[in-house]
């Protein structure tokens, strides 16, 4: 089945959310001497095969879990963009130059979802959306939050998770350092977290790859 066609006019919802879905993958072109802070809290061999082999996650670019992802942070950062509009901007960029032990220099990025003006600080929400509230908050999503905090300058942020049993939120007011950040740029954890190769799109060719038992 097509698009919707009535009196010449036609709409067709499937490709403005298929358009949504590529114009966010657009806003992530990889850089070589750009390192994004979701990097950060990575296996870092995922960065280098994306510069690699773009083609292998380019054909991700229409799931499900992903456009119903987009739609819930595009709802909330509306939401709160309509309730609070003089205070809260929504999908915030900032970059970052750091420079290495070996002289050379890299930008970080940092996109945060909402920030807040409260009482003359600034609050950060990251919102989060999962199939399950097993073990949330997640470690790497605090440690990006931590990140946010060091890069956007904010006083804290708000982890807020969307999932089907359990909406609800946490502070995260610690604060990453700017030698933290130059580790993990230089990390060679590969993986940096052991469940991360079971949903990775390269482990089809990473001789890292750690195939845990199933229980
Ligand atoms: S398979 Fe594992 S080690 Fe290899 S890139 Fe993916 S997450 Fe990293």
């Amino acid at each position: 089945m097509g698009g919707y066609v009535q009196g010449g006019l036609s709409l067709d919802v499937v490709s403005l959310l298929y358009e949504l879905s590529r114009k966010e993958r657009e806003k992530h072109i990889r850089k070589p001497e750009v390192f994004w802070v979701t990097d950060l809290v990575r296996c870092p061999l995922k960065r280098d095969y994306e510069l690699r082999f773009p083609e292998l996650v380019e054909s991700n670019v229409f799931t499900p879990t992903f456009i119903l992802g987009e739609l819930i942070h595009k709802g909330l950062e509306a939401l709160l963009k309509e309730v609070m509009p003089e205070e809260v901007e929504v999908e915030v960029e900032k970059e970052q130059e750091v420079m290495l032990p070996n002289g050379s220099k890299v930008f970080l990025r940092g996109r945060a979802d909402v920030i807040v003006k409260v009482g003359g600080e600034y609050l950060g929400i990251e919102i989060k959306t999962s199939r399950s509230d097993v073990r949330i908050p997640q470690e790497h999503h605090v440690d990006q939050s931590r990140i946010y905090n060091w890069l956007f300058n904010l006083k804290a942020s708000i982890l807020l998770y969307v999932t089907p049993d359990r909406v609800t939120q946490y502070v995260v007011d610690g604060r990453a350092t700017l030698e933290e950040v130059v580790e993990r740029i230089l990390s060679s954890k590969y993986p940096r977290y052991e469940w991360e190769c079971r949903y990775c799109a390269y482990s089809v060719l990473c001789p890292y790859k750690v195939v845990l038992r199933q229980t």
